[in-house]
């Protein structure tokens, strides 16, 4: 037997975009407590093409810290794919998620690390409540997670976003899952695995403005939706056999006014809206259609997840390193 490095108790994982005026005080806060919990630990910080000068205070950091690493992505892929690398270098037996704006508070970590010692596998972090969010943000969050709730059959938990600590096996099995379209916080409780929350007040952000914009959280919430329920499909189907039934009556309806009462219906007005109505169902359906189609298209091309342009990474990763 070679001589055995300890083993890395905990890994920090927070994907940076356009973070830079706090990467500092991120970093620091994040090492004190790691610190408090153990001295095998690691953070990983995901620069996921920001725009500003993120990069070079991450990359000086890596320069004077040897439990700190980093990967650059090539481009911004989005907040799921640098969470997802994150997780795919990740040695921890215990890897927390955490994001890089301080909306998370790191002081947190040491609670839900207790609740991993005591065999849990996934500990969430519950937000009591969301300072500084726009109404819009809080009532449109709200209503997608109540209706994900009823639509799909796993049972995503309300009011947490991605801040958790997910055991070893659980980053193990979120690699099994190949899906290009991550929504990891759905994954996470497909997965299973024993879970509980720690309650926490999510704070403001402390600068600069949300890095998901209104059409990155459509697109999550689309991709949140067609990766863990049918019931859209289900629900076209149902609506198209409910119109078609309801215009057979309204068929018979104008046959029978016609030949029997000698009235025919006049109408350009109900010609229009029908046609209308008709129309706007129809297109409704092959978006949702679409949606499933533009899935199965992602997951046949079968692209690498995200690009890494450099990174400082530990020797096992020394291949995705040189990439
Ligand atoms: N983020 C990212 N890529 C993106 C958008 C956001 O890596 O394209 C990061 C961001 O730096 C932060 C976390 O994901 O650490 C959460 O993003 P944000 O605060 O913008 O989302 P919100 O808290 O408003 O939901
Ligand atoms: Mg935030």
């Amino acid at each position: 037997m070679t001589e055995s490095k300890p083993l890395t108790q905990l890994s920090i994982v927070v994907p940076i975009y356009n973070e830079e005026p706090i990467i500092e005080e991120l970093h620091q806060r994040l090492t004190a407590v790691a610190q408090s919990i153990t001295p095998n630990y690691e953070i990983i910080f995901i620069n996921d093409g920001s725009k500003d000068n993120s990069l070079l205070s991450i990359h000086r950091l890596s320069e004077v810290d040897e439990h700190f690493f980093y990967i650059n992505f090539s481009r911004n892929f989005g907040h799921q794919l640098a969470v997802t690398a994150g997780l795919d270098v990740a040695r921890g037996e215990a890897v927390v998620i955490i994001d890089g704006d301080l909306q998370d508070p790191p002081e947190l970590i040491p609670e839900m690390y207790q609740k991993y010692k005591e065999g849990y596998d996934v500990v969430y972090a519950k937000r009591k409540q969301r300072k500084g969010e726009s109404m819009f943000k809080k009532v449109t969050a709200k209503m997608f997670y109540r209706i994900l709730q009823k639509i799909t059959n796993i049972n995503i938990p309300l009011d947490v976003g991605d801040f958790r600590l997910i055991d070893k096996k659980v980053v193990e099995a979120l690699k099994l899952m190949p899906e290009q379209n991550k929504f990891l916080r759905g994954q996470i409780a497909w997965l299973g695995f024993s879970s509980t929350h720690v309650l926490f007040d999510r704070d403001e952000r402390k600068h600069g403005k949300t890095g998901y914009t209104f059409s990155k959280m459509m697109q999550f919430a689309m991709d949140g939706i067609t990766s863990f329920s049918d019931k859209p499909l289900q629900f076209v189907t149902k609506l198209g056999l409910f119109i078609s039934f309801v215009s057979f009556l309204i068929i018979l309806y104008a046959c029978y006014a016609h030949f029997i009462l000698h009235e025919t219906i006049t109408g350009w007005t109900s010609l229009i809206i029908s046609s209308m109505f008709i129309g706007g169902v129809q297109l409704i359906s092959i978006g949702i259609i679409g949606a499933y189609i533009s899935r199965i298209n992602k997951n046949v091309q079968n692209r690498p997840l995200y690009i890494v342009e450099k990174s400082k990474l530990p020797q096992e990763y020394k291949e995705l390193a040189n990439t």
